[in-house]
């Protein structure tokens, strides 16, 4: 039957422990959550500021949704931008310390289309092996060919920049700053040294570190020299949703002529671009939020390390139980539910295979009782 593969799929998914399943969250409050009736604490949640119930977030969004309606009715290029989108970005680009900004649908829809502008079938793209998948997914999209390099191995990267397969066409180096899964960092420094002595693009993403990191909260390439894009969302850090990218007025001129996914797609509507400017007038100032979360991270990271736990090389709000095959990191995930802890395991392809992990993702809304919840329950689950 015609059909007989998407079967055959799922059932290869079920065998190998791998099957995903969409959760229904019943109520949000916070990093509490209700799910079936019973209450969790969430530590899988990306809202790491705890924005995304925040009043004045709400306030703006339902402000511009009066104002302006619910659809943006056109592509950006189109009819779809207006003042606020405008706004939005010279603000944007103001806080990265770059020339110039540009909002796209998604974080994965800029990755998704940004890197194909770029580069083309006599390109050659050099991306981190721990690259998010948007991002292999616009290389491949690209038709450049894909080399990647050993996770935060900048030896390995110039070693390949130096290689015969890097001598023809455009460059394109592709790394984190905060890693998704692995919660540690890129050297952006080295990576903007080594971009600049191989004559090679680089693509920045700080998906992660935008609300979290860096001066303002703005991110770890916000004010750098030397980063040709710096792309990221929204839908974490800043509670709201949607992607940007920073560059040079020149880079974004020329990607409203030739990004297929800013051209093609309706702009983003008025309330999701309210609660973003809303997003941006607070995140400068949340440093207090910012401490907090560090000092947790650093709290939690240390109780794990003395339980003998392998938190791998994190240095961030994100941190992996590094928990190898995928049937003990089901079996943590199912063991903490039991206890009222929603901690999601990421099995591959998310994560290459016999690499599972417990994703713990800490918010600053987490108070010091909820992390000692946390601690006291996997110290039981250990022992
Ligand atoms: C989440 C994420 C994205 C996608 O961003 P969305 O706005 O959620 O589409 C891209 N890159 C990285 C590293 C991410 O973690």
């Amino acid at each position: 039957m015609k059909t007989d593969f998407i079967s055959q799929k799922i059932d290869k998914s079920n065998h190998l422990n791998q099957r995903r399943q969409l959760r229904m969250i019943e109520s949000m409050e916070g990093v509490e959550c209700t799910i079936n009736g019973k209450k969790f604490i969430n530590f899988s949640s990306n809202n790491s500021l705890g924005l995304a119930q925040h009043p004045l977030l709400k306030e703006q969004s339902i402000e511009f949704l009066n104002k302006y309606g619910t659809g943006s009715t056109a592509s950006r290029l189109v009819c779809g931008t207006q003042t606020f989108h405008d706004e939005t970005e010279k603000r944007l680009a103001e806080l990265l310390g770059y020339e110039s900004a540009l909002i796209f649908n998604s974080g994965f829809q800029a990755n998704l289309t940004v890197i194909p502008a770029l580069m083309d079938r006599h390109s050659c793209i050099l991306a981190d092996k721990a690259c998010h998948n948007s991002l292999l997914q616009g290389a491949k999209l690209s038709e450049a060919n894909l080399i990647r390099f050993r996770h935060n191995d900048l030896d390995h990267l110039e070693y390949l920049l130096k290689s015969e397969i890097a001598q023809k066409g455009r460059k394109l180096i592709i790394s984190e700053s905060i890693f998704s899964m692995d919660g540690d960092v890129s050297d952006i420094d080295k990576l903007i040294h080594l971009a600049n002595q191989y004559d090679a693009l680089l693509y920045i993403d700080d998906a992660h570190a935008f609300g979290i990191a860096g001066d303002k909260g703005m991110g770890l390439a916000a004010n750098k020299k030397g980063i040709d894009i710096v792309a990221g969302g929204f839908g974490k850090g800043a509670g709201a949703f949607g992607g940007y990218i920073g560059c040079t007025a020149r880079m974004r001129e020329y990607l409203i002529q030739f990004c297929s996914g800013f051209l093609y797609s309706t702009a983003l509507p008025s309330s999701v671009v309210g609660s973003i400017q809303a997003a941006l007038r607070l995140i400068p100032d949340l440093n207090k939020s910012r401490e907090t979360l560090n000092f947790h991270a650093d709290y939690l990271r240390k109780e794990l390390r003395r339980l003998g736990f392998d938190v791998g090389s994190s240095s961030t709000h994100i941190i992996p139980l590094v928990l190898g095959n995928e049937t003990k990191a089901l079996s943590m995930t199912s063991h903490l539910e039991e206890k009222g802890i929603l901690a999601v395991a990421i099995r591959p392809p998310t994560v290459s295979a016999g690499c599972s992990i417990l994703r713990i993702s800490l918010s600053s809304l987490h108070s010091i009782q909820h992390i000692q919840q946390l601690i006291d329950t996997l110290a039981s689950l250990n022992g």
